[in-house]
């Protein structure tokens, strides 16, 4: 048996912890059911992050769908900045409490992995990075991890489960071991020549015996036209002198006409090392930096009760609206009944706290996995975002 939740058990609420339980059999003892309202927000972000990408929101509207409950929600992909809610929920509290706990989890994680594949993104600049963390992480949560690091910006995945859940193609290399079993760097990537559909890109992984120089040169003059790429792991050990070897593989290939190989990096990269390898690199492998991204601590806080607004010390209470100016991206968050002045710079603001479910019915269509990755893409050249 594996140590995971199934999907029935999650949507039952059985994933909460036991003060929320406790809580429920207090209220329900004193018949205490009251309408509440409750935002989800983070006071910070990990890592000194500038802004981060919400994600999560389709599974957490997967589950509140089926509660009495109405939802505002922003887009998912939207990038938000530290004490704008992202998700307010209207109803009973008896209703919603027990999935503080699944909420958040669903929230915390993903927005995580979204923000850092966002982030290797910006470093990456127009070049490819593909997400190959998935190996890192429980195998339960796979799909996830790689849907999350697509929405955020990768240009393909690795696991096919995950790919087919954001409607790509996996996208993958060669393995030490099918080189290792087939003998020799050359040989192994002609069988993967031979034996694999033509449309799949061939990238010869060219680090297992012999120095990257003279095994790429070897593959290159083997393959010529049809070799797309090649890839190097970047060994923690050789680490300080890897722009050089790279810079050493791309001037050879150069200097024999293989100018149209292209040079893949994997092995430990985050968004620093990126930059660092952008002057000879092509595309990227990220793995543990993206499926194991430090989480956004959401918190979920009642902010009224019985339409009257009352919070905890520290927190804004009453329901609020996330104001954006379509123009320059201005945010401002202001209590919910105040009309938006106009933004300074004449654009329109609008709230993008919007309400999506009522009463357990979905007003509007999901994004598709690709229009969600547009969108962050798009946000995060109109928001001009940086690294921080
Ligand atoms: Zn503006």
């Amino acid at each position: 048996m594996l140590h995971t939740a199934s999907s029935e058990q999650i949507r039952k609420g059985l994933v909460t912890d036991v003060y929320f339980e406790r809580t429920e059999k207090i209220l329900k003892a004193r018949g205490l059911n009251k309408d509440v309202r409750a935002e989800f927000i983070a006071k910070g972000l990990p890592e000194n992050w500038p802004w981060a990408v919400f994600a999560g929101a389709e599974e957490c509207i997967s589950l509140l769908k089926d509660l009495p409950v109405n939802v505002r929600i922003m887009k998912e992909g939207s990038i938000f900045h530290p004490y704008q809610p992202v998700m307010e929920l209207h109803g009973k509290y008896l209703d919603f409490g027990r999935y503080e706990t699944t909420l958040l989890g669903f929230m915390c994680q993903a927005s995580g992995i979204a923000t850092m594949a966002a982030r290797c993104r910006l470093a990456a600049q127009e070049r490819q990075v593909i997400s190959f963390g998935a190996r890192r992480m429980h195998p339960s949560i796979a799909p996830l991890v790689e849907r999350n690091a697509y929405i955020g910006g990768c240009d393909g995945v690795a696991v096919g489960l995950g790919a087919r859940l954001t409607g790509t193609e996996p996208v993958g290399t060669m393995p030490h071991a099918l080189i290792l079993i087939v003998g020799d760097t050359v040989s192994a990537t002609q069988a993967f020549h031979e034996v694999i559909e033509p449309h799949v890109k061939r990238v010869s992984l060219i680090d297992t015996f012999n120095d990257e120089k003279i095994e790429a040169i070897n593959v290159a003059e083997a393959m010529g036209k049809d070799l797309y790429g090649i890839r190097l792991d970047t060994p923690g050990s050789r680490r300080g002198d890897f722009l050089r070897i790279m810079e050493e593989v791309r001037w050879e290939l150069d200097l024999r006409g293989f100018n149209h190989v292209k040079i893949f990096l994997s092995g430990g990269l985050d968004e620093y090392q990126i930059l660092k390898y952008n002057p000879f690199a092509d595309a990227y492998g990220v793995g543990t930096a993206i499926s194991s991204a430090p989480v956004v601590d959401f918190s979920m806080d009642i902010i009224e009760i019985d339409g009257q607004p009352i919070a905890k010390r520290g927190k804004l209470s009453g329901s609020k609206a996330v104001f954006r100016c379509d123009k320059c991206h201005e945010t401002h968050v202001m209590p919910v009944k105040k009309k938006p002045p106009r933004c300074k710079c004449g654009g329109m603001q609008k709230d993008i706290l919007r309400p999506l479910i009522s009463r357990g019915k979905i007003k509007t269509r999901l994004p598709a996995p690709n229009e969600i990755r547009d969108f962050v893409i798009r946000q995060g050249s109109d928001m001009g975002l940086e690294l921080g």
